[in-house]
């Protein structure tokens, strides 16, 4: 938890400035934190020359989460052992190999520091992926876990809703088919929740360099996107265990 103690705060208001997500208040010439509104992010905490600004460690689990999320460099299990939001190797899946040919990975950043996101919106989004055909990706790697005890129903875990964080890092899977009902549903979305989402899809290119979600956005009457990263195929697969081989 983030508080500010009283009677060290000046009433300089740097913290305000410093503050992503406008978690800080200013009242009678001292500044106070609303804990509804921390992601215990840690910025203020290098920004007060009063050094009035304190950081405990709390012992709950989605606190801790809550910590792991918004500030990467905290280093915990509780996000399957991730330093950062994601999974491990992202640029990578098609070679680790975690995606087939006729799969696509959606990455979806949910929220922004300044606008931020609750967790009952991120909740909301996720549901309408799962029901137009995403699914998570497989094995121990999911940083989500702990908010997302069943990655089946994808439902958070109802003590979560309320929590706010700057960004939640969201990572699934679909059939490069479905991706019209993906965007249907971002869509249909888009109109109950209170945040912002950018949307990155990872998908193999065609043997002639044609890349299909660009004709489906054509399809939809959507614009192309400004922003692409390729990958030239210079990830190789993690080479075999060799731990399991008798020693020299
Ligand atoms: S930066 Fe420190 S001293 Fe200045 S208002 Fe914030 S808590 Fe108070
Ligand atoms: S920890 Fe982050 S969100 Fe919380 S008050 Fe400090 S800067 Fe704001």
């Amino acid at each position: 938890m983030i508080t500010i103690e009283k009677k060290l705060c000046t009433g300089c208001k740097t913290c305000l400035l410093f503050c992503p997500d406008e978690a800080i208040d200013y009242r009678d010439g001292k500044c106070f934190v609303d804990q509804t509104v921390c992601t215990q992010c840690g910025v203020c905490l290098e920004n007060c020359a009063a050094q009035a600004i304190r950081f405990t460690p709390d012992t709950e689990e989605l606190k801790i989460f809550q910590r792991a999320i918004s500030n990467p460099g905290a280093g915990t299990t509780v996000t399957g052992g991730n330093s950062g939001r994601g999974g491990h190797e992202v640029k990578t899946l098609d070679v680790v190999p975690r995606q087939k040919n006729d799969e696509i990975t959606i990455n979806l950043d949910i929220g922004r520091p300044g606008v931020g996101v609750y967790l009952r919106d991120a909740e909301r989004i996720v549901l309408a992926l799962l029901e137009a055909g995403m699914k998570f990706l497989p094995g121990e790697d999911f940083p989500l876990a702990t908010i997302i005890p069943d990655r089946k129903t994808g439902r958070f875990r109802p003590d979560c809703l309320d929590m706010h964080l700057h960004t939640l890092l969201v990572e699934g899977i679909f059939k490069q088919d479905k991706l019209p009902d993906i965007i249907r549903a971002l869509q249909r979305v888009e109109k109950d929740i209170d945040t912002v989402i950018c949307v990155g899809l990872v998908m193999p290119v065609d043997k002639n360099c044609r890349n299909s979600a660009l004709d489906c956005l054509d399809t939809l009457g959507l614009p192309r996107p400004h922003r692409g990263k390729v990958n030239v195929g210079l990830g190789r697969p993690y080479p075999p265990d060799l731990s399991a081989l008798p020693l020299p």
